[in-house]
C-alpha cells in the first residue's frame, strides 16, 4: 500500500496514529541534527521531522540525500508541531518519520514548483508536466472540471443526452480555415477536423433524439489572435421543438445555475438587448455591463454648426465618464493619443469638462455655445463633475472606436471588477453580411441559422435586411456562447445557400446529406454551443484562457512540449500521396 492517507488531509484529530504518505520532495530544511521535508502531493503539503533523538543515522543521512521533486514513500506517527503553522490546514501537525522509501528520484527542475514560480512562460510550457504541480494551474484544472461535471449534471437532468460526435469529417462552415487530415486509403481525399459539431448535432435532432449535448473539441486554423486556441472545448447543445424563448431560458438557467454553484452569486433574469441595441448604445456586439457609459448620439445638436469635422461625420456621439473632471490635461491627452493609435485608428476626441458651478468647458469651446453642451450632457447622462468624449466618423467604425475607448477608461478607473458578474443575450443579429472583396453574402452566424420566418418573404427581395433568429451570451464583456433557431426546411435551406454563393451543383455536394434529411421529418430545432474554456476563466475571475487547458497551444499555434507540429517522413507523405512543395 503506498499510502493510508493523503498530503493534505491529517490533522490535530489524528494524532498518534501511525500514517503511511506518498508524494514529492517539496522543500526541504537541513538543520544538522535534525531535517523537515514538506512532502506534497495534489491535496496538499505534510511536515516530515527526522530529528538525531528519535530517528535512526541512517534514516537521518537518507532524508538529508533527497533532492527536490524526489518521489517517496513514508510511514511515521502523526506528532504535534511545536510551532504551527496557522496558513496550512496540516499546519498543527507533523509526522515523526519512521521508514523512508525513495519510489523515484527527479533531476533539479527548470523552475521552481511555486506558486511564484521563476519560469517563464516558454520554459513551463515546455515542462508544462512540472507547470501542472504547481497549485495556480493545478487548482485551475481542477476548478474547470467542477463546472464541466455541474454543466454535465444539470443538462443530464434535463434530458440532454451526451453524444459523441466525428472528428474525421467533411467541411462544417463556421467561418474559419478547416484542419484537414489525409486520408491514406482514399488517394488525394480529405478529412476536415470539425469547426464544430453543428451538422451532426442537427440530424440528431432529425434522429429524433430531441435534446443533445457534448463537451466536445472544435477544431478552428484561423490567425491566431491573442488568447485563441486552435482546438478549444465547446459545451454543444441542441434541441427539438423549441423556440428561441426556449433555448435562451434553458441555457440562462445553466448560467445561473453555475453562477451560483461555483461563485455563490445570485443573478436576476438577465437582459435581452438587440444587436442594434447593442452596437448603437456600447459600440459591440459583446458589450461589458458591469458599467454604464452608455453612447450619447449628437448628430441633432453638433452637426450644422461652423464644426467641419462634425458637420461632415455619418455619426457624432459621446460617452460620459464617471467623475472624469478630475481628468488632468495629461491625461486628457493620453486618450486622445489612444483613440489614435493604429489599432484604434481613430482621428481625434473631443471633450467636454461639467464643472461642478454646472458651466462646460471644452476642446471645441470656439464653435458651440453653453446650451449645446449642456444638450450632449443630457444625451450622455453627464452630470456635473463629469467627462465628455465625444467621436466622430462613419457610423459603423467610430461605434467601435468609441466602444474600445469605453472599456480602455473601465478598465482604467477600475470598472471591470473580476468578481462582478453581469451576463446577458445578445438578439437579432443580421443574417447576412455583405463582404465586399467575394462580392457576396457571409452568413452571421452561419448557414443553418433560420432568418426571423416573419422576414422570409424579404429574404428573396432584400436579404441584406433580414434578421436571424440567432443570439449570444455574453459575460462581462465577453461573448460566451452564440446559437440560433435553425432551418428545418429544405427549400429555405437552398435559398440560404444561394445567398452566400453557393451554386446549387456546390450547395449539393458539400450538404446534400443535410438538404435530404430535411426531407424525411426534420422538426423545428435550435441550439447554442459555449465556449468552455473561456467560461471557465471568467468564472474564475481570469481572462486567459491558457491555464484552464492542460496542455495548450503558444501563441504560434505550436504544441513546444511535444514539438508540434513537426514534419513527417518522406515514407509517410508517399504513403497519404502527398509531396511537399520545395522550398
Ligand atoms: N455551431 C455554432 C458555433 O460553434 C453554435 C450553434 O449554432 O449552436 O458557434
Amino acid at each position: 500500500m503506498y499510502r493510508t492517507h493523503n498530503c493534505g488531509e491529517l490533522r490535530i484529530s489524528d494524532l498518534n496514529k501511525e500514517v503511511t504518505l506518498s508524494g514529492w520532495v517539496h522543500k526541504s530544511r537541513d538543520k544538522g541534527f535534525m531535517v523537515w521535508i514538506d512532502l506534497r502531493d495534489r491535496y496538499g503539503i505534510s511536515q516530515l521531522i527526522f530529528d538525531e533523538k528519535r530517528s535512526s543515522k541512517d534514516l537521518i543521512k537518507d532524508a538529508k540525500d533527497l533532492g527536490r521533486e524526489f518521489v517517496i514513500q513514508i510511514t511515521g506517527k502523526v506528532i504535534e508541531r511545536s510551532s504551527k503553522n496557522p496558513n496550512l490546514p496540516t499546519g498543527e501537525i507533523e509526522i515523526l518519520v519512521s521508514d523512508l522509501k525513495t519510489l523515484n528520484s527527479s533531476k533539479v527542475p527548470p523552475f521552481t514548483i511555486e506558486n511564484n514560480t521563476d519560469g517563464g512562460e516558454e520554459l513551463r510550457m515546455k515542462y508544462r508536466y512540472l507547470d501542472i504541480r504547481r497549485n495556480s494551474i493545478k487548482d485551475k484544472l481542477i476548478f474547470r472540471n467542477k463546472v464541466s461535471s455541474e454543466i454535465r449534471k444539470y443538462l443530464s437532468d434535463l434530458n440532454f443526452i451526451d453524444v459523441e460526435t466525428p472528428c474525421l469529417i467533411k467541411s462544417t462552415p463556421e467561418g474559419a480555415r478547416d484542419f484537414v487530415v489525409p486520408s491514406r486509403m482514399n488517394s488525394g481525399e480529405f478529412y476536415a477536423l470539425p469547426q464544430s459539431p453543428q451538422t451532426f448535432k442537427q440530424l440528431l435532432m432529425v434522429g429524433g433524439l430531441d435534446r443533445y449535448f457534448q463537451i466536445v473539441k472544435c477544431f478552428r486554423d484561423e490567425d491566431l489572435r491573442a488568447d485563441r486556441q486552435p482546438e478549444f472545448t465547446q459545451i454543444d447543445c441542441e434541441m427539438s421543438f423549441v423556440n428561441q424563448d426556449d433555448v435562451l431560458n434553458t441555457f440562462e438557467g445553466l448560467t445561473k445555475h453555475l453562477l451560483k454553484k461555483i461563485k455563490n452569486v445570485t443573478t436576476d433574469k438577465f437582459l435581452r438587448i438587440s444587436y442594434e441595441e447593442a452596437v448603437s448604445k456600447y459600440g459591440s456586439d459583446k458589450p461589458d455591463i458591469r458599467f454604464d457609459m452608455e453612447f450619447g448620439e449628437l448628430n441633432s445638436t453638433a452637426q450644422n454648426k461652423d464644426f467641419n469635422i462634425f458637420n461632415s461625420a455619418e455619426l457624432v456621439v459621446g460617452i460620459s465618464v464617471p467623475n472624469g473632471n478630475n481628468f488632468t490635461r495629461k491625461e486628457i491627452d493620453k486618450y486622445i493619443d489612444w483613440v489614435k493609435r493604429p489599432q484604434i485608428g481613430a482621428k481625434g476626441l473631443v471633450y467636454v469638462r461639467c464643472n461642478e458651478d454646472g458651466s462646460y468647458k471644452s476642446s471645441v469651446d470656439k464653435f458651440y455655445d453653453q446650451k449645446d453642451f449642456g444638450n450632449w450632457a443630457k444625451s450622455t447622462g453627464a452630470n456635473s463633475g463629469d467627462l465628455i468624449f465625444v467621436m466622430s466618423g462613419k457610423k459603423n467604425e467610430v461605434r467601435s472606436q468609441l466602444g474600445e475607448l469605453r472599456l480602455e477608461i473601465a478598465e482604467n478607473l477600475g470598472l471591470r471588477n473580476p468578481n462582478e458578474f453581469a451576463p446577458l443575450w445578445v438578439t437579432d443579429f443580421p443574417l447576412l453580411s455583405w463582404d465586399e472583396e467575394s462580392s457576396c453574402f457571409h452568413a452571421m452566424h452561419h448557414p443553418f441559422t433560420s432568418p426571423k420566418l416573419d422576414q422570409l418573404d424579404l429574404l428573396k427581395s432584400k436579404p441584406g435586411e433580414v434578421k436571424a433568429n440567432a443570439y449570444d451570451l455574453v459575460l462581462n464583456g465577453n461573448e460566451i456562447g452564440g446559437g440560433s433557431i435553425r432551418i428545418h426546411d429544405k427549400n429555405i435551406q437552398s435559398l440560404m445557400f444561394k445567398h452566400l454563393g453557393f451554386s446549387e451543383k456546390q450547395a449539393k455536394e458539400q450538404f446534400g446529406f443535410l438538404m435530404n434529411a430535411f426531407e424525411y421529418g426534420a422538426p423545428p430545432h435550435g441550439g447554442i454551443a459555449l465556449g468552455l474554456d473561456r467560461l471557465v476563466a471568467i468564472l474564475d475571475g481570469n481572462e486567459s484562457i491558457k491555464d484552464y487547458i492542460a496542455f495548450p497551444k503558444n501563441n504560434s499555434g505550436k504544441d513546444i512540449m511535444i514539438d508540434a507540429p513537426s514534419p513527417i517522413s518522406k515514407e509517410q507523405l508517399d504513403e497519404l500521396s502527398l509531396s511537399l512543395k520545395s522550398k
